[in-house]
């Protein structure tokens, strides 16, 4: 009877490490750590002793037999990622942690910005004796998207914030919530304060959709729809129309997913979690009866992730559709996790409908064209698209004369996060990330190191991955900070070289 990792899953590896037989997989060091939607339990290495589950920040790793009806999904998922005849050794390798040589004497280590990666960063810094790390943040209140981005009807990550917690309760953290580096402080001040800055501000904004209409009243991010329910200070009393029986997102990302099933769940199950009062008064009176997620690629290319699309397909007050003009072609798809997204895909579509119920209709090879209306949305008009295979991957080619419009009263777009530069911080505009070396930020891409600089997160790596996926990247530029001091090349007195390095 084997433990089993569920939809929670933020894929830190904590449970790794904690685990006696090596049955948790991808572990870092493995190839697809990187690529993978979720770790897995191979149920017949797995023997069930749950020192895993104390170790999973949140709460994803439950006995087979404790699994909820809607999480049994989850037991057929383990064992279908563990694949038959791979091999693994009898450990996983323990990362090594690298030590501040004592006469380099106590550390000093701002950290910009308060999510995920920043804590991530604090806590590994803090396992050095007498290391001090203090962590600013423009708000007031700390914890980043772990706060402001996931869906209230996901509790369980939600709970990272007791680890945030553990973290936050260690002799040597300090937070300076409320401070706007480049604003309230310059990076100067704050370098010559420290002997390190790690920046670690994310990827505060939205990539941009480029289609006209996007000023129409109902044509809104979808980042700041979740800011919405999420009660984000700055979004909190956002105004979302939700007085047409359509939404359309544009975009099928993590992102697009949770929006669509937060729109498409009934009040009074939202009335159980944490979502802001506002948005849920505004939820009870929705006329949204449908919401449409385009994809402008075909199934294979769907930017969710497996265990969200498992979990969603679970949601029994949900009728989730699939459009696939081209059909789904699990068969012919050679990576596993894609082939389970596929199956998982056209089980879906070849359900009867669950009429009665809200849906979303997960509808690809529709590429968004132009936004409709007058002063507010009316409806979105879009264009099937053709697959070509290129050299940089598959793209979607419009098909001439294939529009059509979707009626809708509100247009999401869910098309990414991007970075924003801090002021006096080098910035790599194409990526929209800052620019670094095993996480020691450089004074452009391929440029020199920029001393006593450091960058861990999305802004360092980009808006990808999931809220764990930022631990083995703390670990990385921790390891360059301290190797960097125990060095010698970290002396307070050297600070604000950031702004002269450019
Ligand atoms: P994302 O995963 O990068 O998805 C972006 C989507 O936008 C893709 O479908 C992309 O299609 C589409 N797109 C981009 N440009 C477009 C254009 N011009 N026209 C039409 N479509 C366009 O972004 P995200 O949903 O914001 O998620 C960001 C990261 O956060 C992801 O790693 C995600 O897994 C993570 N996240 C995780 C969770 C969770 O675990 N529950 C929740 C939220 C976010 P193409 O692929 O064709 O470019």
């Amino acid at each position: 009877m084997p433990h089993v990792v569920t939809q929670a899953c933020c894929a830190d590896a904590s449970c790794v490490n904690a685990c006696p037989v090596n049955c948790i997989h991808p572990t870092p060091d493995e190839p697809d750590f990187g690529t993978a939607d979720m770790l897995y339990i191979d149920p017949d290495v797995c023997v069930d002793c749950g020192a895993c589950v104390g170790a999973c920040p949140v709460g994803a790793i439950v006995p087979d037999d404790r699994l909820a009806p809607d999480e049994r999904v989850f037991l057929d998922l383990n064992a279908a990622l563990s694949e038959p005849g791979r091999t693994y050794p009898p450990q996983a390798p323990v990362p090594a942690i690298r030590r501040l040589e004592p006469a380099r004497g106590p550390l000093r280590v701002a950290i910009v910005g308060a999510g995920p990666a920043a804590l991530y960063a604090a806590d590994e810094l803090l396992r050095q004796p007498g290391a001090r790390v203090t962590v600013f943040d423009r708000l007031a209140v700390p914890h980043g998207l772990a706060r402001h981005g996931v869906a209230p009807d996901h509790p369980r990550t939600r709970a990272v914030t007791d680890l945030f917690a553990l973290i936050e309760a260690q002799p040597g953290f300090d937070y300076r919530l409320g401070v706007e580096i480049g604003r309230d402080l310059t990076v100067d001040e704050l370098a010559a304060q420290h002997h390190a800055v790690v920046y670690a501000t994310g990827a505060s904004t939205d990539r941009p959709l480029d289609i006209p209409g996007l000023d129409r009243r109902g044509s809104m991010s979808a980042t700041e729809v979740v800011s919405w329910y999420n009660a984000h200070p700055d979004h909190v009393d956002a105004r979302v129309p939700l007085d047409h029986e359509r939404a359309v997102i544009v975009g099928n990302g993590n992102v697009a997913l949770d929006v669509a099933r937060i729109l498409a769940t009934p009040a009074e199950s939202l009335a159980r979690t944490d979502i802001s009062p506002l948005a849920l008064a505004a939820l009870r009176d929705s006329r949204v009866r449908e919401v449409v997620v385009l994809g402008r690629r075909g199934p294979a290319q769907a930017a969710f992730t497996l265990p969200e699309l498992v979990g969603l397909a679970a949601r029994e007050d949900i009728d989730l559709r699939v459009e696939a003009p081209d059909g789904i072609a699990p068969d012919a798809e050679p990576d596993l996790q894609r082939r389970l997204t596929l199956e998982c895909l056209a089980e879906v579509a070849a359900r009867p409908p669950r009429t009665g119920s809200p849906r979303i209709v997960l509808r690809f090879q529709a590429a968004p064209v132009e936004i409709l209306g007058g002063e507010r949305v009316e409806g979105l008009r879009i264009a099937r698209t053709e697959l070509t295979a290129e050299e940089d991957g598959v793209r979607a080619v419009v098909l001439p004369g294939s529009e059509e419009v979707l009626p809708a009263g509100l247009v999401l777009r869910s098309v990414g996060y991007r970075g924003v530069p801090v002021p006096g911080v080098p910035f790599d505009p194409v990526t929209a990330t800052i620019p670094h070396r095993a996480g020691r930020v450089l004074d452009r891409p391929d440029g020199t190191e920029v001393p006593g600089a450091y960058v861990v997160g999305w802004i360092k790596r980009g808006p990808r991955g999931f809220i764990g996926s930022n631990k083995t990247c703390a670990q990385e530029t921790v390891d360059a900070l301290l190797a960097d001091a125990n060095a010698g090349r970290l002396a307070r007195s050297a600070a604000h070289r950031v702004s002269r390095n450019r």
